[in-house]
């Protein structure tokens, strides 16, 4: 699990700066030092390693599709590392920390993934190139991914100018919601018919979004503040929600949200809300249920505080419950989160191994998570799963086959005497 990740890495990994959310976000103004698993002695310069280089192409057009890698245009010299060996001395301000926070970003989340999956990540390009590119900043107001690139511009001003001030390479989580799209390429792959049908787009952004949460909770700094803010209560609008934050108000997508099955189109971003709204669910029951058993909380306190909308609660009361109950364990709280975040990111690992893409269903990755969580928990959780996946009208078409009554007679064995 991730805990265990970076006691190994505490030693030998190599620095880098980087900042957990935009530093335009108020208490975020800081990067944290984060050690990414290669040690100094095997990062090039660019950075660069085994799996991945930062190439700071300059006067660059963006990729299209007849037009992609190798990229034959001029580029800045590779960024080095300081004196003894880490990347944590730039000026943030510069061209060079924004290469190497985009290296350390794409490198922290993948080995945060390698590690949950226990083995390497292959990637999903590797027929036609042995690393992922990465290109930091062209003068462009969007950022893409493709076929063996992550290619990176600019934000963009409320009058819709492109907005120098805002890299996205800086932003941890489009960063790693992109890199989440190449986990699911490598590690569920793509329908043979190569149709793209509803849900499986939807479970593409789905499972972007949790990879950026769950990589995210791997920030000292997103953990007190998400705790401070919510003193455990996780079932309000808060920090994780803001996936993507672009301004202080405006993010890409809510991972706490109210939808369902019935209340979204199937356009895939917006289809993606009740999977990754249920997979968010059984994440905060799972930190719910670490509380009440190590008596931070009541039974009674976790039920009330996952109502839904449909019924009657008092929120403050609920609210002033919790301030009461994280007061004075915080260390407490912080390890009862780490653990439900190392649950659901060896649960979807798990998940995602065993998932195909071929009629990719909402509901198969249901099935899948029962059956991971047998083998990840020993079933502890199969409720909790059911139950989430129940209220976002995640289940078989009411037509469906499995739906089927059979009787003695349909299947020739009533006897007639
Ligand atoms: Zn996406």
């Amino acid at each position: 699990m991730s805990r265990k990740l970076d006691a190994a890495i505490a030693e030998t990994g190599t620095r880098f700066l980087i900042f957990p959310q935009p530093r335009f976000i108020q208490f975020f103004e800081q990067p944290e030092v984060v050690k990414v698993t290669i040690p100094p002695n095997q990062i090039l310069p660019g950075p660069a390693d085994d799996r991945m280089y930062v190439l700071d192409a300059v006067n660059k057009r963006p990729y299209n599709r007849f037009n992609q890698r190798p990229y034959l245009g001029t580029f800045n010299p590779p960024v080095l590392p300081g004196a003894d060996g880490h990347f944590d001395h730039l000026d943030l301000n510069s061209r060079e920390f924004s290469a190497a926070t985009m290296y350390a970003t794409v490198r922290r989340v993948l080995d945060i993934w390698e590690d949950y999956f226990g083995r390497r990540i292959e990637w999903h390009f590797r027929m036609d190139f042995e690393k992922l590119e990465l290109i930091p900043l062209i003068n462009w107001d969007n950022a893409q991914s493709g076929y063996g690139f992550l290619e990176f511009g600019y934000g963009r001003t409320p009058t819709g100018e492109i907005d120098l001030s805002r890299p996205y390479c800086q932003n941890f989580d489009v960063l790693a919601h992109e890199l989440g799209h190449s986990l699911i390429f490598a590690e569920v792959g793509i329908p043979s018919n190569n149709n793209n049908n509803n849900e499986y787009g939807g479970f593409h952004e789905s499972a972007g979004d949790l990879v950026a949460m769950i990589s995210s909770l791997h920030f000292n700094k997103v953990v007190e503040r998400l705790l401070e803010n919510t003193q455990g209560n996780l079932f309000t609008p808060n920090e994780l929600n803001r996936i993507g934050e672009l301004s202080e108000s405006r993010q890409i997508r809510e991972l706490f949200n109210y939808e369902r099955m019935s209340t979204v189109s199937r356009e895939p971003h917006d289809l993606s809300l009740p999977l990754t709204g249920a997979i968010f669910d059984v994440f905060v029951e799972v930190f719910q249920k670490e509380l009440v058993q190590a008596d931070l909380i009541s039974p009674e306190l976790a039920r009330r505080s996952l109502h839904s909308l449909d019924e009657e609660e008092d929120d403050d009361a609920i609210q002033a419950e919790f301030a009461a109950a994280y007061s004075g364990k915080e260390q407490q709280f912080q390890a009862a989160i780490l653990k439900a975040r190392d649950y659901l990111g060896a649960l979807l690992a798990d998940v995602w191994n065993r998932l195909s893409a071929d009629n990719l269903t909402y509901v198969k990755v249901g099935l899948e998570m029962l059956n991971s969580d047998l083998s990840i928990s020993g079933g502890q959780h199969q409720t909790t799963i059911r139950e989430c996946f129940a209220w976002r009208e995640i289940r078989f078409p009411a037509d469906s086959l499995i739906f089927q009554i059979r009787r003695l007679d349909d299947c020739g064995l009533v006897s007639y005497v």
